[in-house]
């Protein structure tokens, strides 16, 4: 805590893996004789710099950006790059150590790292946004590559930015360096089926869950916060599986529909840019709009917290409880605080934690630097399919920890110990580095 003052949503994410870490380090004792758990905790590397830019009117900026390259005892890093203006240095290292264990939980080779800026794109023209990522991998490209560190999107960073940032990798280094970035647009190396991966992940891995209990998704009333990449495929793939989604949200206030959203209507808000405010406008009938109060208001069976950091609150998670949730699942990552959690346990309510339940992602992110390595084209079929025997994996591994050592059901206790031991293992054979 002295070495990083400040940095509250690091030491949270610190302190919920450090919790739950005693059982493997009572049964391992080499893990502390190596300081794994310290040199875990240490980014190998940070980078800040300045990247300034003009705006349409030619008046300049300086935002800050950041990578932060975690770990790469078990492959080179990997991880998003966030645009959003509450970003600083230990938000991106809450994110790379996170990272660092859900990639791990893949079973795919690649270590865990962060990156963004406090940019904002909202409202900014075209011109902008491309002329802020130019800048911004104008400095970060001197410490990526396909074998050293892989970048990816994730809030305020899709494909449109992954673009941009890839077009000026490559003109500087005259390199088509597919595996250098994830999230590519199909037609220039992307794989089909990322865009959807995360959210689709986090519903299988939730499937799963409710089966342990002899229950699926079928008819269960599920609310979704956040209406970006995350929520919009979670929405999809709820819906797919038979339920029906009666809510979701973006940073202005939620929308709920009793009768289930409509999911072209949303996607085509969200395409042009719109709030969810505009939907609730467009749908009439039953769907109302509500601005300033979260989500968790609306009575559902599942709850997916696909928005940001510590949105679902204590209270929250009490209102849910009264309305009888039965499962909750973290599309985005942290986004329940410490209290919550431990209401929702206490309650018996299952709870799957983002570095599982999101994992598909990142999996599928895998899945594309293997698709640019072999210099292949794969279908979305193939990824899909790939992407549910990961989740499946994932599902499992955190379960069978969980009850290994002693904690049977509780996948936060299941995905934090098989994090750990998967990563502290190849840092251990690796000597003191
Ligand atoms: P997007 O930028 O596509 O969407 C983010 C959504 O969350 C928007 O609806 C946004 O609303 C809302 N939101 C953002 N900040 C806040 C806030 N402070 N309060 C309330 N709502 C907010 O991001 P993604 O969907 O890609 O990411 C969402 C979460 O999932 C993040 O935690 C991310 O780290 C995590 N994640 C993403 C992965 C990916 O593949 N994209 C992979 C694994 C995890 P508004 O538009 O009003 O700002």
């Amino acid at each position: 805590l002295r070495r990083n003052p400040g940095e509250k949503e690091f030491h949270q994410a610190v302190r919920e893996v450090l919790e739950t870490l005693q059982p493997v380090l009572d049964r391992h004792p080499h893990y502390a004789d190596t300081a794994v758990v310290e040199r875990l905790c240490e980014p190998e590397r940070q980078i800040v710099f300045r990247v300034p830019w003009a705006d349409d009117r030619g008046r300049v900026h300086v935002n800050r950006g950041f990578r932060v390259e975690f770990n790469s005892a078990i492959g080179p890093y990997k991880g998003g790059l966030r645009f959003h203006p509450s970003v600083n240095l230990g938000i991106v290292k809450f994110l790379g150590f996170e990272q660092t264990l859900k990639n791990a939980l893949t079973g795919k080779p690649i270590g865990g790292a962060k990156g963004g800026s406090d940019f904002d794109p909202k409202g900014r023209s075209e011109a902008e946004v491309m002329r802020f990522c130019q800048s911004f991998m104008t400095e970060l490209y001197r410490h990526l590559g396909e074998y050293t560190d892989i970048p990816a999107g994730d809030i305020g960073v899709g494909t449109r930015e992954i673009g941009y940032l890839f077009g000026q990798y490559r003109r500087i280094t005259n390199r088509f360096e597919s595996g250098v970035l994830t999230g590519k647009g199909i037609g220039w190396g992307g794989a089909p089926g990322r865009p959807e991966a995360t959210g689709y992940g986090l519903v299988v891995f939730t499937q799963q869950m409710l089966s342990t209990r002899g229950d699926s998704l079928d008819g269960k009333r599920v609310v979704v916060s956040g209406a970006g990449n995350v929520a919009l495929h979670a929405i999809e793939k709820a819906r797919d599986l038979g339920a029906v989604v009666v809510a979701c949200s973006d940073s202005r206030g939620y929308v709920v529909d009793p009768k289930g959203l409509d999911l072209d209507l949303l996607k085509e808000v969200r395409e042009a840019r719109g709030r969810v405010e505009e939907y609730a406008e467009r749908r009439g009938a039953d769907a109302r709009f509500v601005a300033d109060a979260p989500v968790w208001q609306v009575p559902c069976e599942v709850a997916l917290p696909c928005a940001t950091q510590n949105e679902l609150t204590a209270r929250d998670a009490g209102e849910l409880i009264r309305n009888g949730v039965l499962a909750v699942a973290e599309g985005a990552n942290m986004p329940t605080t410490p209290g919550a959690v431990e209401l929702l346990r206490e309650a018996g309510v299952l709870f799957a934690p983002g570095k599982a339940a999101n994992a598909g992602g990142v999996a599928t992110s895998a899945l594309e630097m293997q698709q640019n390595a072999s210099r292949d084209s794969w279908t979305f079929e193939y990824t899909e399919q790939r992407l549910e025997e990961i989740m499946r994996h994932v599902h499992d591994t955190c379960f069978e920890t969980a009850q290994r050592y002693g904690h049977p059901g509780d996948y936060r206790v299941g995905a934090n110990i098989a994090g750990f031991e998967l990563v502290a293992d190849a840092m251990v054979a690796q000597g003191l580095i």
